[in-house]
């Protein structure tokens, strides 16, 4: 797979990340590959469930440990998210949206 800068290139023309094909709108793969890769994902899910919720699980604990937002990943502000897991951002998705679940 190419490098970070070549999958910037690819975005940036509206193309396919794996190929040549322009990409679907909104999307960063192509018609087939974002089949390929929703397919691949959704297999790996059924078949791993448990390692799923343990990465996520283990994100969680690393992000809270570094003092990240758990929702995001971005670093917390020590003044405004004091004692919080997420960050401003995140709590306002969360006002937003509260049927999201996250942190
Ligand atoms: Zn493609
Ligand atoms: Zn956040």
């Amino acid at each position: 797979m190419g490098s970070t800068a070549w999958k910037r290139k690819q975005r940036a023309k509206g193309l396919c990340l794996y190929c040549k094909r322009p990409a679907m709108l909104g999307e960063t793969l192509c018609a087939k590959h974002t089949w390929t890769h929703r397919q691949a994902q959704a297999k790996w899910t059924q078949r791993n469930p448990i390692k799923r919720r343990a990465a996520r699980a283990a994100e969680y604990r690393h992000r809270k440990s570094a003092g990240l937002c758990v929702g995001c990943g971005s670093l917390l502000d020590p003044d405004a998210d004091r004692g919080r897991v997420t960050c401003s951002n995140c709590r306002a998705n969360l006002y937003r949206h509260p049927t999201w679940k996250g942190a």
